[in-house]
């Protein structure tokens, strides 16, 4: 899945270095980025953000702060008095505040040259099409979508329109799971054949307040397996070097909140079962919090976390000891890395069409939880 250039690349790599030209020749930096020392570009890349809400406002924008290759140049929001407060906060013209109905607008702007979806999930697939419609390339928070069927959809709409779909997936540019992924690779300790990976929180809701979009099947696609299951089933695929798992058996833990786990699951266990006879067992959780994945190979084990996948320190152990890594700001380093990709004209890490098979997989898992825990084949698997 490392390779899949989107058709635009070219397109996008004449573009961009046009753009930047005055900064010249782009150095090769460390996927974690910030060690790099080369010179800042002229002219950096400019995101407009979609959707002001949490992660934008505490993650995203304040990374986008720290950042060498990008820069938030405009926001789409509900709130066109939010959207001019940002534009003050953040140093970019008002011109470049959009609402979600007027994003076809984008298209006559210079100053956005990438769009970062991050609304809830259920409205990433028609925010992402708008974008590229208007000529943008895209990032989409993860999960990329509720379903496969949009995400083709999104794919179909980027590759149209020339523009890239990478997937908001910050720990591959974050340098302990970089490490992990060397480790599977290189198959330091053999090919990983035993996984097992947890992820999740007790999520609350306050008595009276309304149901947060995360417990709302139409705007989050399902429960924990969207949120935090996506992690694990990420941190699996990596394991066994980005291939898809063959098939999938699943089961919902019992519900012990029916009061606000009415539409999604509360907790999720499944199996993923590889074509060479390896699998990983995971487990996603609105019930418990946990953070950890663990992968054997027959010449020793690699485990991340606790935590593996927060956003300041994961934990990288392995059976010849603990990993000691630089911490970094994942946020910027994603977007860093995402920048230069396009600038460099090289094939994103995180493209469209892994979060494709990572919502393929959902879907295995979902099918077969619903169908009281048959064996699924995963769609496209090899
Ligand atoms: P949030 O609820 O804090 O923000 C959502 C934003 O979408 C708000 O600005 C809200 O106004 C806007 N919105 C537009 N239409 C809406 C509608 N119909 N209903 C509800 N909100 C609507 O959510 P968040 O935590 O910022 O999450 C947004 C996305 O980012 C999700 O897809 C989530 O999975 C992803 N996320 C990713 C990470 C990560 O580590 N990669 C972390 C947190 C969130």
């Amino acid at each position: 899945m490392k390779t899949s250039p989107s058709s635009s690349h070219h397109v996008s790599r004449r573009r961009f270095l046009g753009q930047i030209a005055a900064a010249g020749a782009v150095a090769m930096i460390p996927r974690w980025g910030r060690a790099d020392e080369s010179p800042a570009p002229s002219r950096k890349l400019g995101i407009a953000l979609v959707g002001l809400g949490n992660y934008s406002e505490y993650h995203l924008a304040p990374a986008l702060r720290l950042t060498k290759y990008c820069r938030l140049a405009g926001a789409v929001t509900g709130s066109r008095a939010k959207g001019e407060q940002w534009a003050r906060d953040y140093g970019f013209p008002e011109r470049n505040v959009f609402g979600y109905d007027t994003m076809a607008e984008m298209a006559g702007n210079p100053d956005i040259d990438m769009v970062y979806v991050v609304t809830p999930n259920g409205l990433h697939a028609g925010h992402c099409i708008a974008a590229a419609k208007a000529g943008k390339h895209v990032i989409c928070e993860k999960p990329m979508a509720n379903t496969v069927a949009e995400c083709d959809a999104m794919i179909a709409a980027c590759r149209a329109a020339g523009v890239r779909l990478t997937v908001g997936y910050r720990l591959h540019y974050e340098p302990h799971h970089i490490e992990f992924e060397r480790l599977a690779r290189e198959k330091i300790f053999g090919p990983f054949t035993r996984m097992t990976g947890d992820n999740g929180f007790r999520m609350g809701v306050r008595p009276g307040a309304a149901l947060p979009w995360r417990l709302n099947k139409r705007l989050a696609g399902g429960g924990p397996l969207m949120d935090m299951g996506v992690y694990v089933i990420q941190a699996a695929c990596m394991a066994k070097v980005e291939a898809s798992p063959a098939a999938i058996t699943a089961v919902f833990d019992p519900v012990t909140r029916p009061e606000i786990f009415s539409q999604v699951e509360e907790s999720v266990r499944w199996t993923m079962e590889f074509a060479d006879g390896s699998e990983a067992r995971c487990h996603a959780s609105y019930a418990e919090g946990f953070s950890r994945f663990r992968a054997e190979g027959p010449g020793g084990w690699a485990q991340l976390g606790p935590p593996a996948f927060s956003y300041d320190d994961p934990v990288l152990t392995t059976s010849q000891g603990r990993v000691h890594l630089p911490r970094i700001n994942h946020q910027a380093a994603q977007m860093d890395g995402m920048a230069l990709e396009l600038l460099e004209g090289r094939p994103s890490i995180a493209p469209g069409e892994m979060g494709r098979r990572d919502i393929a997989i959902v879907e295995a898992i979902y099918a077969s939880a619903g169908g009281g825990g048959s064996r699924i084949p995963v769609q496209g698997s090899a």
